[in-house]
């Protein structure tokens, strides 16, 4: 007997639940790309991104996904044989660092485990070290998608000019905007790359560039960028065909203007409350089934916990029999885990990941507490009870939340 049937549920860390607001904007016959309303229509979605990222500076705009903004954040900031320092907090940032050397660029690693944010003590440190400043830039991410941890942005920032290193800060945010506050130039940040298809919530196929002055400086000495990559026109088109060197992105515009539209009806600010909200709502169910049985969140601290993602630690095998009970089962898929053990490790198989990013609301989120409440009554895997109770708190009492989030913030 299967609960399946009805509108599935894709709970994963991106791509995200496209809202059929978005997909009603798409669905359209395609548009003149060289002149008319689509000339406006991207200028409108360009001045409205960098609202979102926080910069008054320069947006590069491409098809493609999360890697090729990786790729063309590199290609427009480096000489090959560049030192570039990686600081991994999971996955991403060593994967960013691997895109790095295929560029043809040095590429050093300060690796700070898969369940803890940065240590600025040792980056301070290590800054201090390299005195003749080979370090060209440091690459990081905001969230890291498959620890679920979130890096202090502001913070690194403080810790890069303390240390007096020149070095370019690049941020990917990826799996962050729009989920978890993020304040380009105020946070201090030369470069952040972002894409489409998580807390922007439109399919996959956009990827975007954003720089200031001082990273515009470094492409000037760059010596890995091609035509095809590079962002000066893309940044500053002198005929429109320049923002996407070619064929413009049509539907995908449509798309991603009706996403901006919600985000700015809805209010920005609203928008990482609503989310902050939700990830509490998760999180006190998880901390409450953990309480009896081997179920828990992976990064301990919820001051640098994503509110777009949570990644849980069960037995294994249990993260992936949970995944195919409320796929088969009920229509909801979570995320595998990533980066936690190799795949043909058995233990790869005690994780899974809860995506709360984007177009979500209460009872979707309730649902998929719900659904995983179920899965772990209908395989016998051992936890406390009472969880959906204490999620269902948080959503009842949202004030209360915030003002216990802004108490701490406070504090700190
Ligand atoms: C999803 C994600 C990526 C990769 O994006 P793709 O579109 O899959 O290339 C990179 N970094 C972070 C933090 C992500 O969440």
């Amino acid at each position: 007997m299967s609960l399946a049937n009805g509108r599935t549920y894709l709970a994963i860390p991106g791509p995200s639940v496209v809202p059929d607001r978005v997909l009603n904007a798409m669905h359209r016959a395609a548009p003149n790309i060289y002149e008319g309303p689509i000339v406006t229509l991207t200028e409108s979605v360009v001045s409205d991104l960098k609202r979102v990222v926080g910069t008054a500076h320069h947006a590069a705009l491409y098809i493609g996904n999360g890697h090729a903004a990786w790729e063309a954040a590199l290609a427009n900031t480096h000489a090959r044989g560049d030192k570039t320092l990686v600081l991994a907090t999971g996955s991403f940032a060593k994967g960013w660092g691997r895109n790095a050397a295929g560029l043809g660029l040095e590429v050093e690693v300060l690796d700070f485990g898969t369940r803890a944010t940065l240590d600025l003590d040792r980056i301070s440190a290590y800054l201090r070290a390299d005195k003749s400043h080979q370090i060209r830039s440091i690459l990081l991410v905001h969230v890291d998608t498959a620890s679920s941890v979130r890096n202090d942005i502001a913070a690194l920032r403080a810790c890069v000019d303390e240390a007096g290193h020149p070095a370019l800060l690049m941020v990917d945010c990826i799996a962050s905007l729009a989920c978890d506050a993020f304040d380009m130039d105020a946070f201090g940040a030369d470069v952040t790359v972002a894409a489409c298809q998580k807390g922007l919530m439109t399919p996959p196929g956009m990827a975007f560039v954003f720089f200031n002055p001082k990273a515009a400086l470094a492409r000037e000495r760059a010596d890995c960028v091609t035509a095809y990559w590079d962002w000066k026109p893309r940044a500053n088109p002198a005929i429109y065909p320049e923002y996407f060197c070619g064929t413009t992105l049509t539907h995908h515009l449509f798309g991603i203007r009706a996403a901006l539209d919600m985000i700015f009806e809805e209010g920005l600010p609203a928008v990482f409350t609503r989310h902050s909200i939700l990830a509490r709502a998760a999180w006190a169910a998880f901390d409450t089934w953990g309480r009896a049985g081997d179920l828990s969140m992976n990064i301990a601290d919820p001051d640098t916990r994503s509110c777009a993602v949570t990644t849980i630690r069960l037995r294994a095998p249990d993260g992936t029999r949970l995944r195919k009970w409320v796929e088969q089962n009920a229509g909801l898929t979570l995320g595998i885990g990533l980066g936690m053990a190799p795949p043909d490790d058995p233990a790869w198989h005690g994780f899974f990941r809860l995506g709360h990013m984007g177009h979500l609301n209460a009872p979707m989120l309730l649902g998929a507490l719900g659904t995983i409440e179920a899965g772990l009554t209908a395989l016998e895997i051992e936890h406390a009870s009472g969880a959906l109770d204490a999620a269902a708190r948080v959503c009842a009492q949202p004030s209360a939340t915030i003002s216990e989030i802004k108490t701490k913030a406070a504090i700190a």
